[in-house]
């Protein structure tokens, strides 16, 4: 690898770009220090009770949520999410929209012995497909930005679906980067270490009554859920703020901090907007080298909040992203399986446009000393 020094005044001020965990802001961690007399006490007494409640509505107010939606949390982050709806929200039968490593992981997670074999519509990675209602679903599954590629897919209901069919939004690099309308789904989950620049290990959803009814419905019925699966026992909590077991303190307290600074740029519109404007600014650059190029070649499916950028064979990107990582720009690899010659730049909301214009900076640098 060339020995290369990018000079500091073409550095960002932060260079966490990763896709998650992500920049934590400093002020985060001042909240941590100004709460630290939750940290280290009971989740079951009214300070942790009320911290969860705090999230909540906070969830509840940025996401718009209609009348008789629920914010339900649970251990595990978005990977036991996926197991969760296959045991408690699934009926007979899931249809998937799989465009890359995680949509694909939860059509993995739909693949057991008590549901029929998921409808999958399968895309290369870079592209996408569409999901169009099949007579049997019960549950439609797709990830609003799908953190692997760097494509993302809007939250819409599919037309002609059954009105009982839930649509469920894997929405873990999505959520609070990219605005929708919340009608337009049953469950939108996420864990908070991207977006929220919290850390992992939660599960956030955000579900409708229907949703709601389909968890009561499966725990109703013969099924074997194990309790840690159970989605009627993570609302049951969710309700009393609480959770089946223990939750991480900071983690809670990380992305209410995250929640509150966002409300106070102008919410989930204005972050859709910086987080637009600042992979704008990637995707323009890539447009204007010959040698790199946005890897989503269709502008209207390409991500604002995870921006993928192949560069020309004749570069060899594991030596960019090593002199970025030894120069303090961290994360920028692409996706491991993906095994791309690319670049990955996560633009989640906490990332300032000024640190991605240093970025380019950086990487302008490091291209033309290669
Ligand atoms: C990061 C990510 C996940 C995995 O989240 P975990 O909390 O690590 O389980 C799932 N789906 C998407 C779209 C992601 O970006």
């Amino acid at each position: 690898m060339p020995d290369i020094t990018i000079p500091a005044d073409l550095l960002p001020s932060d260079g966490r770009f990763g896709s998650g965990p992500s920049k934590i802001r400093s002020s985060q961690l001042e909240h941590l220090i100004a709460n630290q007399a939750i940290l280290g006490t009971s989740h079951r007494q009214a300070p942790v009770k009320d911290l969860v409640a705090r999230v909540q509505r906070h969830l509840h107010e940025l996401f718009g949520l209609p009348e008789g939606y629920e914010v339900v949390l649970g251990n595990g982050g978005s990977t036991a999410f996926w197991d969760v709806a296959a045991a408690s929200l699934a009926r007979n039968r899931s249809a998937h929209l799989s465009f890359g490593e995680f949509g694909q992981k939860c059509v993995a997670a739909h693949t057991t012995p008590w549901l029929r074999q998921p409808h999958v519509v399968l895309s290369a990675p870079g592209t996408r497909g569409t999901l169009e209602a099949i007579a049997d679903a019960d549950v439609y599954a797709w990830p609003h930005n799908e953190t692997s590629t760097g494509v993302s897919a809007p939250v819409v209901r599919v037309p002609g679906a059954a009105p009982d069919a839930l649509m469920v939004v894997d929405a873990t690099s999505a959520a609070g980067g990219i605005d929708f309308d919340a009608r337009e789904m049953d469950v939108y989950y996420f864990a908070p270490q991207k977006n929220f620049a919290s850390d992992g290990g939660l599960w956030w959803a955000l579900m409708s009554p229907a949703a709601i009814a389909r968890a009561e419905e499966i725990a109703a019925t013969d099924r074997y859920i194990p309790e840690f699966l159970s989605l009627k026992t993570a609302i049951d909590n969710s309700r009393l703020h609480q959770t089946l077991n223990t939750p991480a303190l900071a983690t809670l307290l990380l992305m209410e901090s995250q929640l509150e600074w966002m409300m106070s740029r102008g919410g989930l519109g204005a972050a859709a907007e910086h987080t637009a404007q600042s992979s704008g600014l990637l995707y323009s650059w890539a447009e204007s080298r010959s040698d790199v190029t946005p890897f989503v070649t269709n502008p209207e499916h390409r991500s604002p909040v995870v921006a993928t950028l192949d560069l020309d064979d004749s570069i060899d990107a594991t030596a960019v992203t090593s002199i970025l990582r030894a120069n303090g720009i961290l994360d920028t690899e692409p996706y491991r399986k993906l095994g791309r010659n690319q670049v990955r730049v996560a633009t989640f909301v906490g990332v300032d446009h000024a640190d991605v214009e240093k970025l380019i900076a950086s990487l302008d640098y490091v291209l033309e000393r290669l």
